[in-house]
């Protein structure tokens, strides 16, 4: 993690080794300012998915900019697993090894900052930050990530990541045999409840208010032993996020160890919707086939765009850096 000063400088030393293709290079220093501050590519979010392309762009010899602020949505769990080589790691460790791999590349740089800003100027992106640097690319690439919104259910954003989760693949083999809950209502908890049943025979399924199942899904649940609790959800029981019940409305406490909940999201940056980039149904960004929004030269990768998981975010960044990679090269190639 570099300072704005320290990336001044490492950016300042780097200007003069860059190995970036001769047409490229003219084009970025001649009218169009600063070249410290002119990349092939900037990415904005630096986590594994922004990570993982970043590493097929420096690889690449490509100029790139990564600009972070800092907060992952797994940044609460204390361990993250089902992502090959780094099962039962910190969440923190993969990225901080990650981040290292990447910084051996020289042309790629990362910055602490929060991407404020995009505009289209010419046939660059000018990018302004929270701390007021402008910076400009010929490619966006938003590897952001997604916000997750926390029910105003007391306990529950203390828990979340560490008891209450959202992916039996990621953490439902911690919690097997256990007494377990499932915070929702219709198709969303009918599926969670087929998924979870192969990891424990004892769940519930906490409506939160009047249960919404077909008569068929009701038939289903009771066949597998799966109790509906329609009462609401006064708070959760806990000890630094370990729960351990969930207080109803009528005063009693339900005994449980773990809890699958899914809130709702947002986009954790909102630049790409501002600017006018499409969203699926799901509110997720509406991707080509080469990682591109409806946006040209706007690209996005990871949770932003795809299936929550760090193998999905890895795969999507590495695709994504190498779609923006073929993208400069067939642009500069054609150039000549
Ligand atoms: C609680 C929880 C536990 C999880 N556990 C697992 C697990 O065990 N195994 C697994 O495979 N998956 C797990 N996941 C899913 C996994 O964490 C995500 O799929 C993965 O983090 C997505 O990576 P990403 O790079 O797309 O986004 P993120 O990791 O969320 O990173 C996005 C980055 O973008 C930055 N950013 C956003 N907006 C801006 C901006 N405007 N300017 C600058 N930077 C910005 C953020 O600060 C953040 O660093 C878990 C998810 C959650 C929520």
């Amino acid at each position: 993690m570099i300072t704005r000063r320290q990336f001044i400088i490492q950016s300042s030393l780097l200007s003069g080794t860059l190995a970036i293709p001769g047409t490229l290079m003219s084009a970025m220093t001649t009218d169009e300012g600063d070249p410290d501050q002119m990349f092939d590519v900037i990415i904005v979010g630096g986590s594994y998915a922004g990570l993982s392309a970043a590493m097929a762009l420096g690889r690449s010899l490509r100029k790139v900019l990564l600009i972070d602020s800092g907060l992952p949505c797994n940044r609460q769990t204390p361990h993250s697993h089902n992502f090959i080589t780094q099962d039962g790691a910190k969440p923190r460790e993969i990225a901080d090894k990650a981040r290292q791999q990447v910084l051996n590349y020289k042309t790629v740089s990362f910055y602490e900052d929060v991407a404020l800003k995009l505009r289209k100027t010419g046939n660059l992106f000018e990018l302004g930050t929270q701390s007021g640097t402008v910076f400009l690319a010929k490619k966006l690439l938003f590897a952001t990530g997604l916000k997750d919104i926390m029910p105003a259910i007391p306990g529950f954003s203390d828990c979340w990541g560490i008891s209450i989760l959202h992916c039996p693949y990621c953490h439902g083999y911690e919690v097997k045999g256990q007494k377990t809950g499932i915070l929702g209502n219709g198709n969303v908890a009918f599926h969670y409840a087929q998924l979870v049943s192969n990891l424990t025979d004892q769940l519930s399924i906490f409506t939160d208010g009047k249960a919404e199942f077909s008569a068929a899904q009701y038939q289903l649940l009771r066949k597998n032993n799966i109790q509906v609790v329609e009462q609401r959800v006064r708070s959760i029981v806990h000890n630094k996020g370990r729960l351990s019940g969930m207080v109803l409305q009528d005063g009693s406490t339900s005994t449980i160890g773990a809890l699958y909940a899914r809130p709702s999201f947002e986009q954790h940056c909102k630049i790409p919707v501002e600017l006018g980039c499409e969203l699926t149904e799901q509110g997720l960004l509406k991707l080509d086939t080469a990682q591109q929004t409806s946006i040209p030269g706007i690209y996005a990768c990871g949770d932003n765009s795809a299936f929550r998981s760090v193998a999905t975010a890895v795969s999507t960044g590495s695709h994504a850096g190498a779609a923006i990679n073929m993208a400069l090269s067939t642009e500069i190639f054609n150039l000549k």
